[in-house]
């Protein structure tokens, strides 16, 4: 009877494993080859880092990027991409010449669905690391019913799956930033544990500090373990429309901070500084942590009707796909893209409604065009997009064989 085998690498029997692989001379447990695999794939990491140093991409190419993704916001791009070039510079250098180099984390400014994550998780996919997105209303001061602000940075992890040096690279999108400003000091009661409390909590996280994380799904799920994660050289990016800071042009309203008599030539090119936003009710230290300010503008109809044809993904692309699957050509009249912008613009969400009322319009006719015979082309009309029962207009091929 011929010997048990035995595992070349740890000397673990076949029956104490649950796999050996052989070869004539030679053999290797499972338990040691997810060992190697883990290793080599520590390896690639390794390798794929040193190599974004030296590709490091300047601001123009980051811009040339930014603009195959996003539309507008030129103004926004460009401090984004000095501040992300500055960013993983100082990382490979914290100290140059003797001068420490500080973090700058970033704020965006502007309405909802303008482009704020979109241009957060652009800036992830341009470097190559982990992205997670947090919102701050859910946050509350720690010990507080709520989340504490370590789980942002679980889901970082998360996103890294568990590698912590690649986590620690990563970049934090904060959402709704401005609804953690701090309650009027004379309505007060109590402690604000949602609003300045939680700052409170951020500051510690945007300024480079060692946090003990709770691993949440993580795979050993144990409910009580935890990482040390070095904050140092992730990038916080916060979001918030604060509403009412830069001045309303439709409304003439939104002078919480005594804008009111900012003139409408001075409002197109507002910029908010950060004593704006103390006022708004954001503690300095917090602003002394974000201190690259970039605004985004509201989006104009004509950028609504380019955001549904242009991206590399757009929207209208995405439809044409699956029609085409079907084998009919889907056509958009022009009129038709303008009023699914007006639509999106009347719904005051930005960008972000195009996609609702897209899937309103075309459900019908995914519903019932896959089974009309020989239809070869559909074309959507302004009427079709006010009402989506009326019909498109049909093109259908000759039928010639019978
Ligand atoms: P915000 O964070 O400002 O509220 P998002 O970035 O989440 O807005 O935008 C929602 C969606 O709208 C995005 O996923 C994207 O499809 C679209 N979108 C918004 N702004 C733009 C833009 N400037 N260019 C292209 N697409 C955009």
């Amino acid at each position: 009877m011929s010997e048990e085998k035995s595992c070349s690498f740890c000397g673990r029997k076949q029956s104490e494993v649950k796999k050996m692989f052989s070869s004539e001379k030679t053999n290797i447990c499972n338990e040691c080859v997810t060992t190697c695999a883990a290793i080599l794939q520590k390896e690639v990491n390794y390798q794929q880092r040193a190599q974004m140093h030296e590709e490091l991409p300047k601001p123009e190419k980051i811009v040339e990027y930014l603009n195959k993704h996003i539309i507008g916001q030129e103004d926004a791009k460009k401090v984004l991409a000095v501040a992300l070039y500055n960013h993983y510079k100082r990382i490979e250098n914290p100290v140059y010449n003797d001068v420490e180099l500080e973090k700058s984390n970033i704020l965006l400014l502007g309405p909802t669905g303008s482009g704020k994550t979109l241009l957060a998780k652009s800036l992830s996919k341009i470097m190559n690391v982990p992205f997670a997105v947090a919102d701050a209303t859910a946050l509350t001061e720690a010990g507080y019913v709520g989340e504490d602000v370590e789980s942002i940075l679980s889901r970082l992890l998360a996103s890294a799956n568990y590698d912590i040096e690649l986590a620690q690279r990563g970049i934090v999108y904060i959402d709704e930033i401005d609804k953690i400003a701090r309650k009027s000091e004379t309505s007060s009661m109590g402690r604000d544990v949602s609003g300045e409390g939680v700052q409170q909590g951020l500051l510690k996280i945007l300024e480079g500090s060692e946090v003990y994380v709770p691993v949440k799904g993580s795979r050993k799920n144990s409910t009580t373990e935890t990482i040390l994660i070095d904050t140092t050289h992730i990038l916080f990016v916060c979001g918030g429309a604060f509403v009412g800071l830069v001045p309303d042009i439709h409304t003439k309203k939104g002078n919480k901070v005594g804008f009111g008599s900012v003139q409408k030539a001075e409002m197109k090119d507002f910029k908010v500084d950060q004593k704006a936003l103390v006022h708004y009710g954001i503690i300095p230290e917090f602003i002394g942590r974000i201190p690259v300010i970039a605004q985004l503008k509201e989006l104009t109809n004509k950028q609504m009707i380019q955001i549904l044809k242009e991206p590399d993904n757009a929207l209208i692309k995405q439809f044409e796909a699956l029609f085409d699957m079907d084998g009919i050509e889907l056509k958009f009249e022009d009129a038709a893209l303008e009023a699914i912008a007006t639509k999106a613009t009347e719904r005051g969400v930005g960008a972000r409604g195009l996609r609702g009322i897209i899937e309103e319009v075309m459900l019908p006719l995914q519903y019932s065009c896959p089974s009309k015979e020989n239809l070869e082309s559909c074309t959507i009309t302004a009427a079709v997009v006010e009402d989506p029962t009326k019909d498109p207009i049909f093109t259908f091929k000759n039928q010639q064989e019978g």
